[in-house]
């Protein structure tokens, strides 16, 4: 089928227009990413799920995306539908349960417990994108993660089905939840939070952002966050990943428009320009440096996601 024909299809049964060859370069803070041949900005989730399940049906390969902060897109594009998840809202339940629809950014999430006098999620201030993104790779920092508060998800299933599932459905790992083998969609997320006391959260947050800004290269830079996990030893010793970097100098390894931040070792930034193959290459010359000094195998925690993925 024609790219028009599709979108005339997508029209006639979602109600709203899809883009065609929009650059997703545009949509991931790496800025990297050649053009989608379809892209649709989800704003209810009706839309969200109207326009997955069309994908399904057409046979259409898709991806739905939140902010963009954990991923880069391949140099030649992405051929099917990318659909960027802008679903948001927050409502308080009785007994400090907090309902978040997928697409709600982070920052909004931590505005309204502070509002709210609820404490538990002061460690996410600072990490940008959804509590959709965040729930599928786990996010965190400081030795917490969003899993922990998780008390449950309403998912859209590969069959199309709506399910609510619980958090041990979830196997939330160290950055990784079992939605990354499943592929299903996030649309609700419900979080178990405690009472707090308001001026203690917001001192919390303001700390957290401190320690964020000393440790960090600035938030602005292009980069999808932390490039690899810390990898964890037969004994289950988690070892910090930017130190083994910085002990075989890769800050300031450059690969075409890629580099390593001088400021973390795990930051791996666009200089502007930078193609989807130079992080590739400058990542697969760090792990295999780290390789054969330690025999350790970095695994990445930033998502490169392929065209024909
Ligand atoms: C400057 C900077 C600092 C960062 N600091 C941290 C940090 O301290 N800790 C940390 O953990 N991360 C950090 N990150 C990474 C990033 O912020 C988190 O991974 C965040 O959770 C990504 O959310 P997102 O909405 O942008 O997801 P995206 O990057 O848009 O997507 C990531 C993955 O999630 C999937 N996904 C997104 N939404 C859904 C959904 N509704 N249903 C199913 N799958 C979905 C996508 O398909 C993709 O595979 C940082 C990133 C940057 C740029």
């Amino acid at each position: 089928m024609k790219k028009d024909e599709i979108c005339q299809k997508f029209l006639q049964s979602v109600g709203k227009i899809l883009t065609i060859d929009e650059p997703l370069a545009h949509h991931c803070h790496f800025q990297i990413g050649g053009p989608a041949d379809f892209f649709f900005r989800a704003t209810t989730e009706e839309e969200l799920l109207a326009s997955v399940n069309f994908a399904r049906q057409e046979g259409l390969r898709f991806r739905v995306i939140g902010g963009g902060f954990n991923i880069f897109f391949d140099d030649r594009g992405y051929r099917g539908l990318i659909i960027k998840n802008e679903v948001s809202s927050i409502q308080l339940q009785p007994e400090s349960y907090v309902e978040v629809l997928s697409g709600t950014l982070l920052e909004e999430l931590i505005q309204f417990c502070l509002v709210h006098s609820l404490k538990g999620l002061e460690f996410l201030a600072g990490i940008p994108g959804t509590i959709g993104g965040a729930v599928y790779g786990n996010a965190g920092a400081f030795g917490e993660a969003i899993g922990d508060w998780v008390e449950s998800v309403k998912l859209l299933t590969a069959r199309g089905e709506i399910k609510v599932v619980d958090r041990d459905y979830l196997k939330f790992k160290y950055r990784s939840s079992f939605l990354k083998k499943t592929k299903e969609i996030i649309l609700r997320v419900n979080l178990k939070l405690s009472p707090g006391e308001r001026d203690s959260i917001a001192s919390r947050i303001k700390e957290i952002r401190q320690q964020r800004r000393a440790k960090l290269p600035p938030p602005s830079l292009p980069c999808g966050g932390s490039f690899f996990k810390n990898p964890v030893l037969p004994n289950g010793r988690k070892v910090p990943v930017a130190s083994l970097l910085e002990e075989i100098g890769a800050k300031g390894f450059r690969v075409g428009g890629a580099v390593v931040s001088q400021a973390h070792a795990n930051f791996i930034y666009n200089l502007g320009g930078a193609r989807a193959r130079d992080v590739l290459a400058l990542a697969s010359r760090l792990k295999e440096r780290i390789r054969r000094r330690f025999g350790i195998e970095l695994e990445e925690e930033v998502i490169f996601l392929p065209e024909d993925a």
